[in-house]
């Protein structure tokens, strides 16, 4: 491709290639590095340590009783789970049975668990026994395809961690197990002596994850990884930041399921040899007290929470002197917030960028080179980007000009699952994942995200799509047209707000549609507002035009 826009790869890096990163799949690469760091600690959980032994052990033990239980290749093992011990053995074990992991949010609604289940053809579900989860997993055990449930208990020896999991989930309640042949306990299924059945993995083949996205569209779809998309992302990782080594010490706060940590918290730091420093869920708090604690050397998180650590009142007494890096990524970083956030910590803090379909990352600023604020930073090793006309994306943007950001790369999904339709609308023909984002180039490969293609919100790192809102609006008697957009929040960065018109002889008013809607919504995609109009703006042929508000809100 000769387009001027072809940054073929990261100026520090221009020898880099597809070819440095040889196939490997996720449990070789558990084994190889629990062979080198044996009896190092990989995880710290409200101060208790486990060793790579442990977790190579727990995940063996993990596909033994998977493979015991009929899951091999082929099958699809959910993680329904918060950041717990549990989650690392169960995602590398089913690896290791030869089953593809299917990560599910434990903020889903049962609704949205059991569409994601049936989606994706879940056969088996983990999870654990709190109150928030297990009677969700429940209830779509007895109302999906879903065969078996397996469900660990955090609390057992650990009292710190039942209290924080009793915080964090704001219940005050264990919900108790039922007796029943297809919920098994963690401790059951583990209960072997790890020797399972060993499996043989094409990395560049096999799916290793199905990652579920609303990708451009908003319509919830898994993309398929493969073992070597997400190894190669975090070798790619590696080859920008000269620093890491075994000593690392990670903060795992970014919730495990989401694309970010899969790749910057939890595989790079088992293929690095260094620790993770789980904790179930964000906390600012928490979050502070760790960092003096562990002597925290990085923290991956989003703006949203580096907001959140410099509003608290502990920042002045945590110990900085440890951190070496802070990745934001998942939302644009406010110049203004991450100044503030430097000046307060001396940490160094780099804004990187990338997506579910690209198993995480695309594009950094240098861990140890010149950052520009307000940019992603340089596409990195062996990632090709290119940027797309905006209304004919089989062209290239006119030379200097804006244009939909592409990528081509070895952490680029296969495509979606069983949606061939998608894979069109995702892909140019010649194989350029599309992103949905509109960026420029500066002179020396900084890319800057201008404008969003795809109709998604972005709510601190989550995202939110107008169309499940605007579907949930729809839903009361009194509205008849919806348009829901991200507005600018303060906090959130970016929040959902809907613009209705009303049914004739309906009188409702915004603040009541409002508080109906958000208790119908996920706490990430509830509005800051209902504003009922006289009339919404239509296009030539009727249709609602979201392009019209927005400009209207922009102005
Ligand atoms: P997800 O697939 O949930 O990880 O969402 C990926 C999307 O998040 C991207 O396509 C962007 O729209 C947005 N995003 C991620 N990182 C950044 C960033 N640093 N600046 C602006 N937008 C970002």
């Amino acid at each position: 491709m000769s387009s001027p826009f072809s940054w073929s790869t990261n100026y520090r890096h221009p020898t880099a290639w597809d070819q440095d990163f040889p196939p490997l799949s996720l449990p070789d690469m558990l084994a190889a590095s629990a062979t080198r760091n044996g009896s190092a600690p990989a995880l710290d959980f409200m101060g208790r340590h486990f060793s790579y032994a442990e977790i190579a052990s727990g995940a063996a033990r993990v596909a033994r009783g998977l493979q015991e239980r009929g899951i091999g290749k082929g099958s699809r093992v959910g993680l329904f789970l918060p950041n717990v011990p549990h989650y690392v053995a169960a995602y590398y074990g089913a690896l290791a049975a030869g089953a593809t992991v299917v990560n599910f949010s434990p903020l889903y609604t049962v609704a949205e668990l059991e569409a994601q289940v049936e989606d994706s053809g879940t056969e088996m579900l983990f999870t654990i026994s709190a109150a928030a989860l297990l009677p969700a997993a429940l209830a779509v055990l007895d109302g999906s395809s879903l065969k078996q449930l397996v469900v660990g208990s955090v609390a057992g020896g650990l009292p710190a961690a039942k209290s924080v999991l009793y915080r964090l989930f704001r219940r005050h309640e264990l919900a108790a197990l039922p007796d029943d042949p297809r919920v098994i306990r963690f401790s059951a299924l583990t209960d072997n002596d790890g020797r399972a059945d060993h499996v043989e993995i094409d990395p560049g083949h096999d799916v290793a994850l199905i990652q579920y996205t609303g990708g451009t569209t908003g319509t919830p779809k898994g993309a398929k990884l493969t073992h070597q998309n997400l190894t190669a992302n975090a070798r790619q990782v590696n080859a920008i930041d000269p620093d890491h080594d075994a000593g690392d010490r990670i903060l795992g706060v970014l919730p495990f399921f989401h694309v970010f940590a899969n790749t910057c918290v939890l595989n790079r730091t088992i293929l690095n040899g260094g620790m993770i420093t789980m904790l179930p869920r964000f906390d600012a708090k928490q979050t502070l007290e760790a960092i003096t604690r562990t002597k925290a050397t990085a923290l991956p998180g989003v703006p949203t929470m580096y907001q959140a650590l410099l509003d608290h009142p502990d920042l002045p007494k945590t110990d900085f002197s440890s951190l070496r890096i802070c990745i934001s990524g998942g939302a644009p970083m406010p110049a203004e917030l991450r100044e503030k956030f430097v000046a307060a910590t001396g940490a160094s803090l780099v804004e990187g960028y990338g997506l579910t379909e690209s198993s995480g990352v695309v594009a950094t600023n240098p861990y140890d080179g010149p950052v520009k604020a307000g940019t992603i930073g340089q596409p990195i090793p062996a990632t090709r980007i290119r940027l797309l006309d905006r209304e004919d994306p089989s062209k290239d943007a006119p030379a200097g000009q804006e244009g939909e950001l592409a990528v081509k790369g070895p952490q680029i999904m296969q495509g979606y699952w069983n949606r061939p339709e998608a894979d069109g609308d995702s892909f140019t023909a010649d194989g350029w994942l599309r992103t949905g984002d509109v960026a420029t180039i500066d002179a020396e490969g900084y890319i800057r995200i201008v404008d969003r293609l795809k109709d998604m919100i972005a709510v601190g790192g989550f995202k939110v799509y107008p169309s499940v809102i605007e579907a949930h609006l729809h839903q009361h008697p009194a509205v008849k047209e919806a348009i829901v957009l991200g507005v600018p929040d303060a906090y959130r960065g970016e929040s959902p707000k809907a613009f209705v018109t009303l049914e004739d002889g309906f009188n409702v008013a915004g603040e009541a549609l409002a508080l109906w809607l958000n208790a119908r919504l996920g706490k990430h995609e509830r509005v800051s507002a209902v504003e009922v109009r006289e009339a919404l703006p239509k296009t030539m042929i009727g249709k609602l035009d979201r392009k019209a508000l927005r400009a209207e809100m922009k102005a």
